[in-house]
């Protein structure tokens, strides 16, 4: 029998919480910002001058796509490096507190997010489940409950 909806969201909600929690998330984040930031610094200081010098050449459009992409990319840089604070931390929990207290263990340590299920059918096209879903933050308890908003289209 294939994994029900419900399943498959705490699956995949536990699998992010694993990530964050290694420091993995933060670490793919600072990666992706450094090679922003390192493309922004060639095209900007290594590229477009090496391109000014060339002489006799109509390279002005050239030098304007240039400035505009190396500046992108430190933008891009600085949106990913404001993520990961924000968002890939691993000192910061999964989720958002959810009142209430445990069923299985008593404790007042649950924790909500929404999650997507990435499943895609044969045109590979997103059919893959979506709901919100409470996971237990007390340590050796499994306790997990899912609620489908979306199901999985058939
Ligand atoms: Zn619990």
């Amino acid at each position: 029998m294939p994994a029900s909806d419900e399943e498959l969201l705490i699956k995949e909600a536990r699998r992010k919480r694993g990530f964050r929690r290694s420091g993995r998330a933060l670490i793919v984040t600072l990666a992706a910002a450094a090679a922003f930031g390192v493309i922004g610094w060639l095209l900007l200081f290594r590229v477009r001058p090496v391109i000014k010098a060339i002489p006799l050449l109509p390279t002005g459009s050239l030098l304007s796509v240039l400035l505009v992409a190396g500046i992108g990319a430190f933008a891009v840089a600085a949106i990913l490096i404001a993520w990961a604070w924000l968002g890939a931390n691993p000192g910061k929990p999964w989720g958002k507190p959810f009142s209430g207290t445990c069923p299985r263990c008593g404790g007042s340590v649950l924790r909500e997010d929404s999650v997507e299920y990435d499943l895609r059918d044969g045109a590979h096209l997103k059919i893959g489940p979506k709901g919100l879903v409470i996971l237990c933050e007390t340590r050796g308890c499994d306790y997990a409950t899912a609620l489908v908003t979306t199901p999985t289209r058939a």
